[in-house]
């Protein structure tokens, strides 16, 4: 394999070419290897494999995959990581970060508004395990100065809380986290490799749900781990290879493939989402809008510092509480009522009843989910036929 990750290339074309492997086909396109095994030449090749494999010689589907190697060295270059390991979901990278490199008696701090089931790994299983959880307000600096002690191993934020928007200052996070030796886990989902300069800013451990922007058009599951050779092959490798998280090489795939056109897709929704941020800022039946691309947002100036976007989700706030926001949902026309993001498709949620249900009145209350919440994720329709079908929505009957 040719070391792309090695090249002066940009993130466009690492998203192309990076990690790319031809069979002795010669084959265009990234060859998909359906197979869960793999075979050896001799008693003795086999043994040497089990003892040491080398670059792209595989055992067994669960340890790893040439398609899934693929997908693995492409969103590592993408990124700017030295390794990277593909997982089965978005939860899978989550959990299996977390509790790869944590044992009882470890103690973590991470930000309050994440995704229900981040929350879930982090406030039940970690505890249960003996792992102690301190919950920050993640905007607030302050709280993680004071949370963070000399047994912190490990502090988790989402770059840009789902779904409030929420914008972590990473460089001052992992400022704090450093000095107690901590390392710092970022869940970029919403960020997106695209607009995400995760590792220079210090981040140690970068996870994304695959199964968002990457895939983009709703089809498949995955995750992805990414961090430094040493952390990937030392901790995540072996813990992830033996609990069975791997991802299919089908859904590797078809996320490699995503890659390419990620960089054009995510962009033209962004651009979408700043312009019906705009339309619903102030319109009829609109209590809020949330967007960190709007200059009124309490984190823009960081945002657009961190990331240069304001991505491609919007939360807006409906009038009238849950009624409110399922009569807007009911009357979308374009608009489906679903819970993927990062989709060619917009799609409406309304977290409280669905993605935060598991939370109680009072968690949701201190994360901002509101009754009237909805949270849209833009695809790539029109923009004005978007900003039409939501004014239409929403504005009171
Ligand atoms: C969706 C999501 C996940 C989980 O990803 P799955 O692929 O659904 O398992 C984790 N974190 C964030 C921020 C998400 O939006």
């Amino acid at each position: 394999m040719t070391d792309t990750t090695k090249k002066n290339w940009s993130k466009r074309t690492r998203a192309v070419h990076a990690g790319s492997r031809r069979s002795q086909y010669g084959e265009l396109s990234e060859a998909m290897f359906l197979t869960q095994g793999f075979v050896y030449d001799t008693a003795e090749d086999a043994e040497a494999r089990f003892i040491k494999s080398g670059d792209d010689e595989y055992i067994y589907g669960r340890y790893g995959n040439p398609t899934v190697a693929m997908f693995e060295d492409r969103i590592a270059a993408l990124e700017g990581a030295e390794a990277g390991f593909a997982t089965a979901s978005g939860m899978a990278a989550v959990s299996g970060a977390l509790t790869s490199m944590l044992r009882a008696g470890d103690h973590v701090v991470s930000s309050r508004a994440l995704f229900g089931s981040c929350h879930y790994i982090l406030d039940e299983i970690l505890t249960r395990f003996g792992v102690e959880v301190t919950f920050v307000d993640g905007v607030d600096l302050d709280q993680w100065r004071d949370a963070v002690r000399a047994d912190t191993k490990a502090v988790f934020f989402e770059s840009v809380s789902n779904p409030t928007l929420e914008v972590i200052d990473i460089a001052a996070v992992v400022e704090i986290a450093k000095k107690v030796g901590a390392t710092v886990i970022c869940d970029n989902v919403f960020a997106t490799p695209v607009f995400s300069d995760a590792f220079a800013q210090g981040v140690d451990v970068v996870v994304y749900s695959a199964t968002k922007h990457i895939d983009g058009q709703g089809r498949c599951l995955g995750g992805v781990i990414l961090g430094s050779e040493e952390f990937i092959r030392k901790t995540v490798e072996p813990y992830l290879k033996h609990t069975g998280g791997a991802m299919s090489p089908f859904n590797a795939w078809v996320m490699l493939k995503g890659l390419e056109t990620l960089d054009l897709r995510v962009r033209a929704q962004a651009a979408s989402a700043q312009a019906i941020a705009e339309a619903l800022d102030g319109a009829p039946g609109v209590a809020r809008v949330l967007y960190p691309g709007l200059a009124g947002h309490p984190q823009h100036a960081l945002c657009m510092k961190q990331m240069g976007a304001g991505g491609t989700v919007v939360a807006v706030e409906a009038e009238g509480g849950q009624a409110g926001a399922f009569r807007a949902l009911n009357g979308m026309d374009i608009f489906t009522i679903s819970n993927n993001l990062g989709d060619a498709k917009s799609i409406a949620t309304h977290p409280a009843t669905t993605t935060h249900q598991r939370l109680t009145d009072e968690q949701r209350a201190e994360i901002g989910v509101t009754s009237g919440l909805l949270r849209l994720s833009i695809g790539l329709e029109d923009t004005d036929d978007l900003i039409a079908d939501l004014l239409h929505a929403l504005a009171p009957a």
